[in-house]
């Protein structure tokens, strides 16, 4: 059995019950670069851990080499976890390790975990919907440039109230702020990026589309940019470290 599980977004009592007790019982477990890597220590003695998560943006393993490592150690073990930072849904190619299983008959299960694009937002007092302010919200890549010619987000329609939550778009930030300036958002417009979240190293930097670049320079990864009204709602709520 493959267990796809999400680790969630760093502190530790954000894994879920579920998630521990694999990780507890694997014989394995094939991991990222994970925000609490404390995880790992509650494996059971004799588990064998495999590293396939990226340093500085390069991959240590490409995709379809985690994808046969994964099947490799099913063929070998009994309990085998693979896990992801987040949850295995949201950007993190559990899809597409789950249909490489599945072609070869290998079974699986998901477990989900608690994904940045929430957790870090409200560990600094930002909500993705509040009544009146924000009915819906977005979670998008920024690891596509706006300029990208073959770029698949529909920038148009994120002119709305939409609170916007771009995960992986720390390097892109000043194309992203300019882009959604281009559309029509105020230059004013609020923004955040938070690095770190949920963890003793978080860090929130707040400031508008304009001069959110120069802001949250120097900031480190991983780091996700909220932008919408609901960032004005941290002057109430901010609550992690007081
Ligand atoms: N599956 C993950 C996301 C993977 S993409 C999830 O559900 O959370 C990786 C991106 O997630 C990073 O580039 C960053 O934008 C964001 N991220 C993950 N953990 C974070 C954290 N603790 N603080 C801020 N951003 C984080």
């Amino acid at each position: 059995m493959v267990y796809l599980t999400g680790a969630g977004p760093g502190e530790m009592e954000l894994l879920t019950i579920k998630a521990l007790r694999v990780i507890k019982e694997a014989d394995v477990i094939i991991y990222d670069r994970l925000a609490n890597p404390d995880i790992l220590k509650e494996a059971k003695n004799g588990c064998e851990f495999i590293y396939v998560g990226k340093e500085d943006g390069h991959h240590i393993m490409p995709q379809d080499e985690i994808n046969e490592t994964i099947y490799q150690s099913a063929l070998k073990y009994k309990n085998v976890v693979r896990l992801k930072g987040g949850d295995p849904f949201v950007f993190g190619r559990g899809g597409e390790e789950g249909s490489y299983l599945k072609q070869r008959g290998v079974v699986f299960e998901i477990i989900p975990g608690i994904t940045s694009a929430i957790s870090v937002p409200a560990y600094a007092g930002i909500p993705v919907t509040h009544r009146g302010v924000a009915v819906s919200f977005r979670v998008i890549t920024g690891h596509e440039s706006p300029n990208k010619k073959t770029s698949q987000i529909d920038w148009d329609s994120l002119k709305g109230d939409d609170t916007l939550v771009f995960l992986m778009g720390l390097h892109n930030l000043s194309k992203i702020s300019a882009k959604l300036i281009e559309i029509g958002k105020p230059k004013d417009f609020p923004c955040a990026v938070i690095s770190r979240g949920t963890t003793k190293e978080q860090k929130t930097v707040v400031g508008t589309l304009e001069n959110i670049v120069k802001l949250s320079k120097d900031i480190p990864t991983p780091a996700l940019i909220v932008v919408g009204k609901v960032v004005e709602l941290r002057d109430e709520l901010e609550w992690f470290g007081k």
